[in-house]
């Protein structure tokens, strides 16, 4: 996962302004390992932005390719600081999301989806499930 430092300094090299809103949300989005919704932003954010400074901010970040969206199941849409390829492990008892580097996964569905003739050029893939700690209570 990209550090703070190094979204700062990124956004710092291309001239870009740091306001006090956006540094918030790189903050707060690289503080949790789980991706966040705009309403969770807004709750997590000490100042209480608008949900249209979220938006704003986050399609800022979303263009520079430092910030996810993901969408699950349930149409929500999520955020996370941008990562290496990876899909998400859905805990649907406690809707823990954790993450999981499935490459084989991956290159296995490539495989498969040649045959259709498509170039793909993106992917995601959530697994819905009962995490460890939910089938132990
Ligand atoms: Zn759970
Ligand atoms: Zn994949």
């Amino acid at each position: 996962m990209m550090s703070t430092a190094t979204i700062i300094s990124q956004l710092k090299r291309s001239g870009d302004r740091l306001t006090e809103n956006r540094l918030k949300l790189i903050n707060i989005l690289a503080a949790t390992s789980q991706p966040l919704s705009v309403l969770e932003l807004v709750k997590k954010n000490s100042s209480q932005p608008h949900k249209t400074t979220v938006y704003r901010e986050l399609a800022f970040l979303l263009k520079n390719n430092l910030v996810e969206e993901i969408i699950f199941n349930d149409g929500i849409k999520r955020y996370e600081i941008s990562s290496q390829h990876h899909h998400h492990l859905v805990c649907t008892n406690c809707k823990k999301i954790s993450k999981i580097a499935a490459k084989k996964i991956c290159h296995h569905a490539a495989a498969q989806l040649k045959k259709t003739g498509y170039i793909i050029n993106n992917h995601s893939m959530e697994f819905f499930g009962i995490c460890p700690k939910c089938q132990n209570k």
